[in-house]
C-alpha cells in the first residue's frame, strides 16, 4: 500500500482531534498548502491530472486555515527557511504551481478579499500561452477519449511501443511531446487553437499586476519537465534560465524556486550549487509535512492529492502522517 493509500484511509479519522493538538504533538506551527486552480466551471487539460476545487471549496479551506494559523507574509516565510522550518507561531502560506489562469482571474481576488498572502510558481516557457505543459495534453486526449473511433484509437496506439493508450496517457513525460501531438492528430484535436482559444495560462502582464498587488512570484523550471528523467546539468540549466526569465521579467523582491513534480531523487549536488551559485534564495518541495534538512529549502503540502476533497481533513491527515512516520524515524527527510 502506497503513502497516498494509508492517507485516504486515514482522513475520514481526523474528526477525532483537533488541529491545536496535531501541531502540538509535531510541533510544525507553520505550514505551506500548496494548489494549481479553483475553478466552478470544469476544466478539462486538468480534471484528470487532480481535483480541481470549487471557489465555495477553496473558500472553506482558506476559513479552516484562517481559524487556525495565521497569514504569513514572504518574510515569516524567508524566517521560516532561517529558522529550520520552526516557528513559534500558527502560520500558513499558500502558493499555486504552473501559472493557471485561475490564478489570476479566481485565486487571487479571493486572497485579497480574506488578507492572505501567497506565491504563485511559473513556467516561463507556458507564459502567456505559448506552450502546452505535457501533462495538460494527456488531460485533453483522456478526456476526449471516449468520443474517439475504435479505428482511430488503433491507430493511435499503433505510434506507441506498448500499444496502450490510456497506460501512456496515464504516465507520459516531457519525452513524449510529439507522441502526444500525433495522437491529437489523430484524434482531431488541436493544441495551438486550444492555447489561443481558452488561454489556459496568464499572460506576463497578468503576473506582473500579481506582483504589483503584492504576491510574490516564484518560478517552476521552464517547461515544467520531469527532473528525475533529467541529468544534473539539464536541471541546472532549467532552474538557472527560469530564475534569469524571473529576475529579467519581475525582479522579485527574493527569488523563489518550486521544484516542477517532486524535488524527490534531486541530486544534493543541485541544491549545494543553486545555492552557493545564489541561484534561489528559497526553494520548495512537495512533500508534506517532513523535517526538511537542507539550507534554504521548504516542504510544502500537496491539497488535490485525493486525500479528501476538504482541507482540514487534508491537513490533519498531513499531521498523523508526520506522527506515524515519527515513530519509525521517517519523518525526516533523507538526502
Ligand atoms: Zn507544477
Amino acid at each position: 500500500m502506497n503513502s497516498g493509500s494509508i492517507k485516504r484511509l486515514l482522513s475520514p479519522f481526523t474528526g477525532f482531534i483537533t488541529v491545536e493538538k496535531l501541531i502540538a504533538y509535531s510541533g510544525h506551527r507553520f505550514i505551506l498548502p500548496f494548489w494549481h486552480a479553483v475553478s466552478d466551471v470544469p476544466l478539462p487539460h486538468l480534471s484528470q491530472l487532480y481535483r480541481v476545487p470549487t471557489v465555495s471549496e477553496f473558500e472553506c479551506d482558506l476559513d479552516f486555515l484562517l481559524k487556525n494559523y495565521k497569514p504569513a507574509s514572504v518574510e515569516d516565510v524567508f524566517g521560516l527557511a532561517n529558522n529550520k522550518g520552526k516557528s513559534n507561531q500558527n502560520l500558513f502560506f499558500p502558493s499555486f504551481d504552473d501559472g493557471l489562469a485561475e490564478c489570476y482571474h479566481v485565486i487571487a481576488p479571493i486572497l485579497k478579499k480574506k488578507g492572505i498572502q501567497a506565491a504563485f510558481f511559473i513556467n516561463p516557457a507556458f507564459v502567456g500561452n505559448k506552450m502546452l505543459f505535457h501533462r495538460l495534453k494527456s488531460s485533453l486526449l483522456l478526456n476526449s477519449i471516449s468520443q474517439i473511433k475504435p479505428s482511430e484509437i488503433k491507430s493511435a496506439e499503433k505510434l506507441l511501443p506498448n500499444r496502450n493508450i490510456h497506460q501512456f496517457l496515464h504516465k507520459a513525460t516531457f519525452t513524449d511531446h510529439s507522441l502526444l501531438d500525433g495522437i491529437a492528430e489523430i484524434f482531431g484535436l488541436d493544441f495551438e487553437l486550444f492555447l489561443k482559444q481558452k488561454q489556459p495560462y496568464m499572460s506576463l502582464q497578468q503576473i506582473k499586476e500579481l506582483q504589483a498587488d503584492g504576491f510574490l512570484i516564484g518560478t517552476h523550471g521552464m517547461d515544467h519537465r520531469e527532473f528525475f528523467l533529467s541529468s544534473e546539468d539539464e536541471i541546472l540549466e532549467q532552474i538557472s534560465a527560469s530564475m534569469e526569465f524571473l529576475i529579467r521579467e519581475i525582479n522579485p523582491q527574493i527569488n523563489t524556486f518550486a521544484f516542477p513534480f517532486t524535488d524527490f531523487k534531486v541530486p544534493n549536488s543541485v541544491f549545494e550549487k543553486a545555492n552557493t551559485e545564489r541561484l534561489w534564495d528559497l526553494s520548495f518541495g512537495t512533500a508534506g509535512i517532513k523535517d526538511e534538512t537542507m539550507k534554504n529549502h521548504l516542504q510544502r503540502i500537496p491539497m488535490e492529492s485525493g486525500v479528501s476533497k476538504e482541507g482540514e481533513k487534508v491537513i490533519k491527515t498531513e499531521y498523523i502522517w508526520y506522527y506515524l512516520k515519527s515513530v519509525f524515524g521517517k519523518n525526516k527527510v533523507r538526502r
